[in-house]
């Protein structure tokens, strides 16, 4: 650990924090994968800004009154003190450098961030694989490039294990007689990658990424190099485009049941989409509110039978096909209306409700990359057998990838062939 970073007890809170000019403190747990995506940040960071700032850590488990005292719950929690008073933002989770950064800045004048910007010296790595994207396609290839012995790095802009982590529960991953919670399965994936050799750089920005050179910069300090570079970014929700939406987008919108499912206890939610995901997350989210209605373009759901089939026969279910959501409207804190368009009449009808969860497809995470990759007339990435693309050396895998279904097996499947791919090539 740098010397610039000292390790408190609450016995030393009030003289090392309290009664200091400007701290940072740094409330930590062990097995902890956030807080160890965080320490390498923290660290670096303290280099920079540790004349400035005092930069403190503090063992949450050994100092739990401590903690709840000042409102931490979870680790890692980052809390900013300016002369006693707590300022800035609190940072928890998955903490990216520059919401750091950010909040250092408030403890010092504007011509002293500048020079210590200017101060700031970039490192470069160098590996034989870099892997962008964390999730099960990129957990995978990394297991595998890290056993044959290749000196490999996932990138990720999130904490490990993508889409799956929030997935509530997985049916169909092969080796679990009983479902198993997504996020275990991806906790499991990622503790094998690092048992591997697998280095991560976790909850970064991508500054810019050259394919054609193999080269990616993070956080604006680190530009790492690689012989082969593996997309593995995945997919994300498919936006609407309706009046409200992103507008709203956590204020009564959601794409996660797993995530927000819970703040529905007895409410009524309105689900957007009728395939696998909307019906499957629709069938979950009936575990906590009272009501769900259903809103669907078609005049047929399009989920598999087994989902259709529970869903029909599910009473606190409700339909309304052939419809359209129009708006969604804001009364109070949180969406509470949605206007649906009747695709058959065009009649305009208000559907009252507590909350939205929209299920209408997924986008190929491609926004990091220039337009160099050849994609197909679904924008996903065009690959061959071994999931290599147009450009020599990079290859797409997992979701982000043209293939016809987009499952966990799928994209570890693809994670294996370009991993044993890129090792017979660099042998
Ligand atoms: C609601 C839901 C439920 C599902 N349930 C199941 C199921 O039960 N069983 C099943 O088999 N499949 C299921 N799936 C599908 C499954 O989740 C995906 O097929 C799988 O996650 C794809 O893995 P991936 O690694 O390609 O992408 P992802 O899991 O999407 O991971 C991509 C990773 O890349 C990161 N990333 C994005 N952009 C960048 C960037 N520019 N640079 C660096 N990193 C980046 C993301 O943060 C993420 O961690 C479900 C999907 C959804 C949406």
């Amino acid at each position: 650990m740098s010397e610039k970073i000292k390790n408190i007890t609450s016995k030393e809170f009030e003289e090392e924090v309290l009664k200091s000019g400007n701290v940072v403190v740094d409330f930590y747990s062990t097995e902890c994968p956030p807080c160890e995506a965080l320490a390498s940040k923290f660290e670096s960071l303290s280099e920079v800004y540790g004349d400035d700032v005092k930069f403190i850590k503090i063992f949450r488990q050994e100092n739990k009154e401590l903690a709840v005292s000042l409102g931490v719950t979870g680790s890692p929690t980052l809390l900013f003190f300016k002369n006693g008073e707590m300022v800035g933002e609190r940072l928890s989770g998955g903490i990216k450098r520059a919401d750091i950064v950010k909040n250092l800045e408030l403890l010092i004048s504007k011509e002293r961030a500048e020079t210590l910007k200017n101060s700031l010296k970039k490192s470069e790595t160098n590996c034989d694989v870099l892997i962008l994207g964390g999730g099960p396609a990129g957990l995978t290839s990394g297991i595998y490039s890290a056993q044959a012995k290749l000196n490999t790095i996932i990138v990720d802009k999130d904490l490990p294990g993508g889409q799956v982590k929030v997935t509530h529960m997985v049916w169909n991953y092969p080796g679990y007689e009983e479902p198993i919670s997504g996020y275990m399965l991806m906790h499991n994936m990622t503790e094998q990658a690092k048992a591997t050799g697998v280095n991560f750089r976790s909850a970064v920005d991508i500054t810019w990424i050259d394919l054609v050179n193999k080269s990616v910069e993070i956080d604006g300090v680190e530009t790492i190099r690689a012989k082969k570079i593996i997309i593995a970014t995945g997919s994300s929700p498919r936006k609407l485009g309706v009046k409200g939406e992103l507008e709203y987008k956590g204020q009564g919108i959601s794409y996660c049941a797993t995530c927000d499912a819970k703040f529905y206890e007895g409410k009524h939610v309105v689900v957007i989409g009728g395939g696998n995901s909307a019906i499957e997350e629709a069938l979950f989210i009936t575990k906590f509110a009272s009501k769900v209605t259903i809103v669907h373009q078609f005049d047929k759901l399009q989920a598999n039978k087994v989902a259709q089939e529970k869903a029909l026969a599910n009473p606190k279910i409700e339909f309304i096909f052939e419809h359209e959501p129009r708006e969604f409207v804001k009364n109070g804190s949180v969406v509470n209306e949605v206007l649906v368009e009747d695709l058959r009449t065009h009649e305009y009808k208000t559907i009252n409700c507590d909350g939205v969860f929209i299920f209408a497809g997924m986008m190929p995470n491609l926004d990091d990359f220039d337009n160099r990759l050849t994609l197909d007339k679904w924008g996903y990435v065009n690959v061959d057998a071994n999931m290599k693309t147009n450009i020599d050396d990079v290859f797409a895998i997992g979701d982000v990838a043209g293939k016809q279904f987009r499952q966990i097996t799928t994209a570890v499947a693809d994670g294996t062939v370009a991993a044993i791919t890129i090792s017979k090539e660099l042998e």
